[in-house]
């Protein structure tokens, strides 16, 4: 597998369509699917594995961040990568940057935003950045970051960028835990329990399939979450799934979204509870 770390060596475009899978590494089963689908849809797919700290915030775990690069092309290769672009952080952020990509509104405010201040200021430059290098026709991001996605879609289009955003729905372990690099911080004590995010989505779905309001779903979602003491809520709502709004009346598509913390990790989830 072509492993590549200088801007100047990336591969000239010659191939007749090139997709992109943004991660940073510790590649499972969810980056995996996202590679498959870029593979199965474009001649040529690229793999950027690239730890980014300006996505980190203080206290935030960028230094202990799990990498195996050596791991993470063997199974980018075996998904159907092309190649690989691993830069540096010095090479991305040399001396003298200074600009930020900021999507304003509510949409950054609320949720992720709001616990992880600057976190969506790092991922969008960071994206913009990548599509400017890489110049994917198609990129690849899973709903697991459903928030994420929504900012990606939001800039990729009031900037133009002229790349198509692909999303790909949430792969989970065989329990319904949703596959992220994270979960290996997760102790054994933790690991069956933190099931309770998904447990918590799924009432919240089951509530509204029995007709509760929103609001009656979400209770039904955070009485499965007061069950696991050790996990300290960060929220749990129902949103409209383009703009993240909190919604008071069903939509289709509404979305469940969750996070909060055990004691050695935080965790994020998320659900479609309305039928599109
Ligand atoms: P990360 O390496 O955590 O930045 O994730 C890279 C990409 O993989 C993002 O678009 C994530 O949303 C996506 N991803 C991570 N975990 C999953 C999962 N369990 N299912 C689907 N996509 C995922």
């Amino acid at each position: 597998m072509r492993i590549i770390s200088q801007p100047a060596d990336l591969p000239v475009r010659e191939s007749a369509s090139r997709g992109l899978v943004p991660t940073m590494g510790y590649l499972h089963e969810g980056h995996l699917e996202l590679i498959r689908r870029a593979a199965a849809e474009n001649e040529e797919v690229a793999v950027s594995i690239f730890v980014n700290p300006l996505q980190f915030g203080p206290g935030e775990d960028y230094r202990t961040y799990p990498r195996d690069l050596e791991r993470d092309a063997r199974l980018a290769e075996s998904a159907g990568a092309s190649w690989i672009f691993h830069p540096s952080p010095e090479v991305m952020y040399p001396p003298g940057f200074a600009t930020t990509v900021h999507v304003g509104g509510p949409l950054t405010e609320r949720w992720e935003g709001e616990r992880r201040p600057g976190h969506f200021d790092g991922v969008a430059t960071v994206v913009t950045k990548l599509f400017n290098l890489v110049r994917p026709d198609r990129a690849y991001f899973g709903e697991k970051d459903f928030q994420q996605l929504q900012v990606v879609r939001r800039f990729t289009a009031d900037l133009n960028l002229g790349v198509e955003i692909v999303p790909v729905p949430i792969v989970r372990e065989p329990d319904g835990l949703a596959r992220s690099s994270r979960n290996v911080y997760l102790t054994a004590e933790e690991r069956p329990r933190a099931t309770v995010l998904y447990r918590a989505l799924l009432a919240v779905r089951e509530a509204a399939r029995r007709g509760a309001s929103p609001a009656e779903a979400v209770e039904a979602g955070e009485k499965v979450l007061a069950s696991v003491p050790e996990f300290v809520p960060d929220y749990l709502a129902v949103v409209h799934p383009g703009t993240l709004e909190p919604l008071s009346s069903w939509v289709p598509g509404a979305r469940a979204i969750v996070a909060g913390r055990f004691p050695t990790v935080r965790l994020i989830d998320n659900m479609e509870v309305w039928d599109r």
